[in-house]
């Protein structure tokens, strides 16, 4: 049987870490959402044999275990105990390395994907449970709707709010930055918080202007430390009339905010000849 999921891009419209748990990993408290820049996932399975085989159009995957979709059908198939064979094919969209949850929404389309084809009936919150063994951004990408996410990434609350419509601009800067490599560097006594509290409240509240005038992400100055370009990126979007700029995830990615689609062609235009990965998108509400 085959199914073709789409596997959105996300964005950390805030992005904070109050604390490292004892064994290293990092408690987040994020408010997430989804793009319609996507992967398409093409997920097969077979009973003419038992392999998990993954091909991609990008040359920049692994295509073995390491990748994450190949990750999340082994998971599927322990779930469900079968051994069927797993063909996945991974039309990429999204840029890799880039801070936009690319291989954590490739494996979540394969959970999700997979539930359906062995009508294994299992809800998201369960699918979110499996996703956190592969990636933090694994849970929130089965949802991919805007939510906050706390824990170790497992706590995934969809907003109740919808948000406006809105355009993003995503420019991603011709760095690879390393999630590992960057999560190393944070210096707990160090990192500048904002209130999140304050702009949950405001999303709640539908006062969006408000939300976007608070957002944040710890991480941005600890990576753009290394990778200074990400600076001068959000400043270029900001004098093309942005309203609200950030980096999203550990970077090097950044994005600007607006409601008005010819504010987003004209910071779009703006920087796309200097950055050649940009992107005019919506949000997926
Ligand atoms: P995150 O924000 O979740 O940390 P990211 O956007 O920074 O993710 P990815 O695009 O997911 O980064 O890629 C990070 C690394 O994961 C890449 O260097 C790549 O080798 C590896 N990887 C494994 N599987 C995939 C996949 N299906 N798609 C993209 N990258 C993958």
């Amino acid at each position: 049987m085959e199914i073709l999921e789409r596997a959105y891009a996300k964005l950390n419209i805030s992005l904070d870490t109050p604390f490292a748990h004892a064994d290293g990993e990092q408690e987040w408290d994020m408010l997430m959402v989804a793009i319609d820049l996507a992967d398409t996932v093409t997920i097969r399975t077979t009973t003419a044999h038992t392999n998990i085989i993954v091909d991609s159009t990008s040359g920049l995957l692994p295509l073995n275990e390491k990748n994450l979709a190949y990750q999340a059908a082994e998971l599927m198939r322990q779930r469900a105990g079968v051994a069927d064979g797993v063909e996945i094919h991974i039309d990429k969209h999204i840029p890799v390395a880039a801070g936009m949850g690319g291989g954590s929404s490739d494996a979540a389309a394969v959970l999700r994907g997979l539930n359906k084809i062995w009508q294994l009936g299992l809800t998201e919150a369960q699918l979110a449970e499996i996703g956190l063994k592969i990636d933090a951004d694994v849970p929130f990408c089965v949802y991919s709707r805007p939510a906050r996410v706390t824990g170790r990434g497992e706590v995934v609350d969809p907003l109740t709010q919808k948000f406006p419509p809105l355009w993003l601009v995503v420019s991603k800067p011709a760095v690879s930055v390393s999630t590992p490599k960057i999560l190393k560097m944070i210096d707990y006594d160090n990192l500048v918080h904002g209130d999140m509290g304050g702009l949950m409240a405001a999303v709640e509240a539908g006062d969006f202007k408000t939300a976007f005038h608070n957002m944040f992400n710890v991480l941005e100055p600890v990576t753009a430390s290394k990778y200074p370009e990400i600076i001068k990126l959000k400043e270029k979007m900001r004098k093309f009339g942005a309203e609200a700029v950030q980096m999203s995830g550990t970077g090097p990615t950044v994005f600007a905010i607006t409601d008005k689609a010819s504010r987003a062609k004209r910071i779009y235009n703006a920087v796309r000849g200097f950055v050649p990965e940009t992107y005019m998108v919506r949000l997926v509400n």
